[in-house]
């Protein structure tokens, strides 16, 4: 059992089943996600012989880097493997006073967004809470090994590989250890699931799931929106802003950020920034235009830094927050839309697996 993945009730589960106390959840994650101990040998404020029976039942195992790039920008990326011989890809953004993790929630994707270089590799799996939190645990290693505490994770959103929405359950749980004091302990403003507009998923999130919503939207009239945003088909665009309200709503949450990228003569015109402040009138919402980013086999341009001023000028005007995301580690291809967890050579998928054969033998 890799206890991981298990936020505090699913540990409570764990300790109970074992017949011990549930103050031992506790203890567990503040191990494991605060101090980052995998070997429970070290946990010394358990019993022996409780240690004995975890090292004999249980693991903590996280995604092993197969590759850490760091662009010139700061921004670093990790190719993480995850079992079956596949990897995924992690990104940490550092700015001044914060640090923003972007983490994949599944290998792949399948909602085929015709802009997104993610959709050109198909889609694989959900991962498990395991492989989503292991994401977190294994960069906040790997930054205090380069940085030492003068970086951290202060934000994290779920804007890598793979729709966040339709993975719900590994998402809660991996949302509700971000969010628990005693592990990540972030606030709900810093963690972000960005979604494609899977209605369900927002309305399936329990009123006390707390988090920021982003919602990728990239056009505000249905037909344009579902050539972008195939998924539009099923539900269109008067329906996701309806969950949109409902999430503002049960939550008292202040508002939804809309992801709009910006696409050279696609959706970047005057009329299309007009069509946006409509669609968004009756619902607090914050506009974050993203820069369209190529990769290779795209018919797509990014849109004039002009067009893009216009178009956040049309929606200031309006009186919308509207900001323009910085593009930040292209030269690594870490921007948004570029992540594929690259299909693994043979040899990589044999080291892998040895790996993985390792630690399980370690772990039995
Ligand atoms: N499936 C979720 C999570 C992925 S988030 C979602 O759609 O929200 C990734 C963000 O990057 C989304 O807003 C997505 O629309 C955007 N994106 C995808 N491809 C892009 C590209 N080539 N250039 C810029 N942004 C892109």
């Amino acid at each position: 059992m890799n206890l991981l993945g298990l936020d505090r009730t699913g540990l409570e589960r764990f300790f109970a089943e074992h017949g011990e106390k549930p103050f031992r959840a506790r203890q567990l994650l503040q191990w494991i996600h605060q101090r980052g101990v995998a070997d429970f040998a070290d946990m010394t404020d358990l019993s022996l012989k409780l240690r004995e029976q975890l090292v004999s039942e249980a693991s903590v195992l996280a995604p092993e880097v197969l590759r850490e790039q760091i662009s010139g920008d700061g921004t670093i990326k990790w190719l993480m493997a995850v079992s079956g011989g596949n990897a995924v890809e992690t990104v940490y953004i550092p700015e001044a006073g914060r640090g923003t993790l972007c983490i994949s929630s599944q290998i792949g994707c399948m909602l085929n967004c015709t802009f997104c270089s993610t959709a050109t590799q198909g889609f694989s799996r959900n991962l498990s809470s395991d492989e989503i939190v292991g994401q977190v645990w294994r960069a906040a290693r790997r930054i205090e090994a380069l940085h030492g505490e003068d970086r951290r994770i202060t934000n994290v959103v779920f804007m890598g590989m793979g729709e966040p929405m339709l993975n719900l359950d590994a998402v809660r749980p991996s949302l509700s250890l971000l969010r628990d004091d005693l592990a990540y302990g972030l606030a709900a403003r810093r963690v972000t699931i960005s979604t494609a507009g899977v209605v369900p998923g927002i309305d399936g999130m329990a009123d006390g799931d707390e988090f920021a919503l982003a919602v990728s939207l990239h056009a505000a009239e249905n037909e344009l929106r579902s050539r972008l945003v195939p998924l539009n088909r099923k539900y269109p665009v008067e329906e996701l802003i309806e969950a949109c309200k409902r999430f503002v709503r049960a939550r008292a949450r202040r508002s939804v950020t809309f992801e709009y990228t910006m696409i050279d003569g696609v959706n970047d015109r005057p009329e299309h920034a007009r069509a946006l402040v409509r669609r968004l009138s009756c619902l607090p919402s914050k506009i974050n235009l993203i820069p369209f980013n190529p990769f290779p086999g795209t018919p797509f341009h990014c849109s004039s830094d002009d067009a893009i001023f216009r178009f956040q000028e049309i929606t200031r005007a309006a009186g919308l927050i509207t900001t323009i995301r910085k593009t930040r580690g292209d030269d690594i291809d870490a921007a948004c839309g570029q992540l594929v967890g690259k299909l693994l050579s043979p040899n990589q998928r044999r080291v892998i697996v040895q790996q993985q054969l390792a630690r399980q033998a370690v772990a039995s």
